[in-house]
């Protein structure tokens, strides 16, 4: 059953009684288990007596992406097209805009369904659906734990303060979900041509897009790569997450972002199984929720109710906009142009294998990003173009980039969720963060050594 918090209508025209199916409009939530919106349209088919229609929409110019977040997302829909049709449902993956897609599709439906990522474009092709669809539409936002409104009805300041209204409402959501396959298939309507999502790299090369950013082997897209990485995790490493989560080689973070990001794996799945493994009391498990629900969702927060979340006007807030600006003349000891940071060419060996893993594997470990960005406002005029150029990189090479994660922790090193701090020169009273908190954790050295050897991507 989806929780009556999970909904919202888009509009309110009523469902089409006559329509061929109940359609959802797949566009954040890319899997088949745990998937609110998809049992939603299945629970709605049934009572109309109509098969249910999973469509697609896949552009050529998705804002930020590249071949990298491209394929990594194409194999994902492969399994959502094969699991989808072992229930019985046809799969409609269309070259075109999202909103087009749905509307075209919506002309045969019932009704339509839709998820709920929070980006801006998200949100407004959402809108667009709802306005433009003849039929009902309705939002259900499965990719998170306890709805973003549910939790609070305004930006909040920091962890602390979203903290309790979270964990006060987060087991009421923490709860299982099986998906049956509806009474009626669709895999044999007409007039539902599209692409041959089995065929990834088929879709991939016939799309327009950047392809100067290559997919990665050290991670494979979809929701049985995402399974099999969330097994490993608990089994190997929930249990020292806690102690050994900030250890970027042989530790214990769990690679989750990227399958989280793409909507292949559930949160509430991640945290069921992870709270059905390891005893309640265990710091491993309070840990890893605390980053996977708690920080995770005053991302979600941030980027619902901060309109300009991703500019540095709205993403920094006013009192360390005021301390930046006041320290934008100091000196700087080093200053990179874009391109020597991209080509991790500075002086810092750290923070080239950093940029060096980020470029090479699309991922990093949270503390090296915490380093990672820290150093980009040290080495550049303005803190302005430090932000533009943070985001600029996160997004261009992480395979979880463009996420709200993305845009609250960027924001985070500019002061974003966090306090006023000593004041030191160029980053005034924001957080500092140098080499001496990563060689506190772990052995840096090593660290250096398995990104230059190649040695660090298994
Ligand atoms: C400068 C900077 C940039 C970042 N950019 C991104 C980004 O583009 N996309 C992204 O998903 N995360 C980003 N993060 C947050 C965090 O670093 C990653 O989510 C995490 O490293 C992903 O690795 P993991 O899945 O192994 O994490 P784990 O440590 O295993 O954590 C499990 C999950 O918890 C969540 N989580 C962990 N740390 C954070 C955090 N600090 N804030 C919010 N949620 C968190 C993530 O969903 C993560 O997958 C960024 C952090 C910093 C400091």
């Amino acid at each position: 059953m989806v929780e009556d918090e999970r909904l919202k209508s888009l509009n309110d025209k009523p469902a089409n009684a006559d329509g061929a199916y109940v359609l959802y409009w797949m566009q954040a939530s890319m899997r088949t288990r745990y998937n609110h919106a998809l049992s939603e349209a299945i629970a709605r088919a049934e009572k109309l007596e109509k098969p249910v229609v999973v469509g697609f929409g896949v552009m050529d110019d998705y804002p930020e992406a590249n071949a990298r977040h491209y394929a990594f997302m194409l194999q994902g829909l492969a399994d959502v097209a094969a699991n989808l049709k072992d229930k019985g449902i046809r799969f409609v993956l269309r070259h075109g805009h999202p909103a087009d897609v749905a509307l075209e599709l919506a002309k045969d439906a019932c009704l339509v369904i839709c998820d709920r990522g929070y980006t801006a474009h998200q949100k407004a092709w959402r809108d667009t659906v709802g306005e433009k669809a003849g039929v009902q539409a309705i939002q259900v936002e499965s990719d998170i734990v306890v709805p973003v409104e549910t939790a609070s009805d305004k930006l909040e300041s920091a962890a602390r303060t979203i903290r309790r209204k979270i964990n006060d409402r987060r087991d009421d959501f923490i709860q299982e979900m099986r998906i049956p396959s509806p009474s009626k298939s669709s895999l044999t309507l007409g007039g539902l041509e599209g692409l041959d999502a089995s065929d990834w790299e088929g879709v991939l090369d016939r799309l327009k897009l950047d392809r100067a950013v290559k997919p990665v082997s050290d991670f494979t897209g979809g929701e049985e790569a995402g399974q099999r990485l969330l097994n490993t995790f608990i089994d190997d490493n929930l249990a020292d997450y806690a102690d050994r989560r900030s250890v970027p080689h042989d530790g214990a973070a769990s690679r989750l972002s990227p399958y989280l990001h793409f909507g292949s794996l559930s949160p509430v799945e991640i945290a069921l199984k992870c709270k059905n493994a390891i005893a309640p009391q265990s710091e491993g498990l309070r840990s890893f929720l605390e980053e996977m629900i708690v920080r995770r969702e005053l991302s979600i927060n941030f980027v619902n109710y901060c309109p300009d979340y991703d500019k540095y006007s709205g993403a920094v807030p006013d009192w360390a906009q005021t301390t930046l600006k006041a320290h934008r003349p100091d000196d700087r000891p080093h200053i990179y142009t874009r391109e020597e940071m991209e080509a991790a060419d500075t002086h810092d060996d750290i923070w080239n294998a950093a940029m060096t893993e980020m470029v090479e594997r699309g991922y990093l470990n949270n503390h090296v990003r915490m380093y990672w960005v820290k150093r980009i406002m040290d080495w550049t005029n303005t803190p302005e173009y430090a932000h533009e150029t943070a985001l600029y990189l996160n997004n261009k090479y992480f395979l979880d980039g463009r996420d709200p994660n993305s845009f609250s922790n960027i924001a985070w090193a500019f002061g974003r969720h966090d306090r006023p701090f000593q004041e030191r020169a160029v980053i005034g009273k924001v957080r500092p963060f140098t080499d001496a908190a990563l060689k506190r954790r772990f052995d840096v050295k090593a660290y250096v050594t398995r990104v230059r050897d190649g040695d660090l991507f298994s």
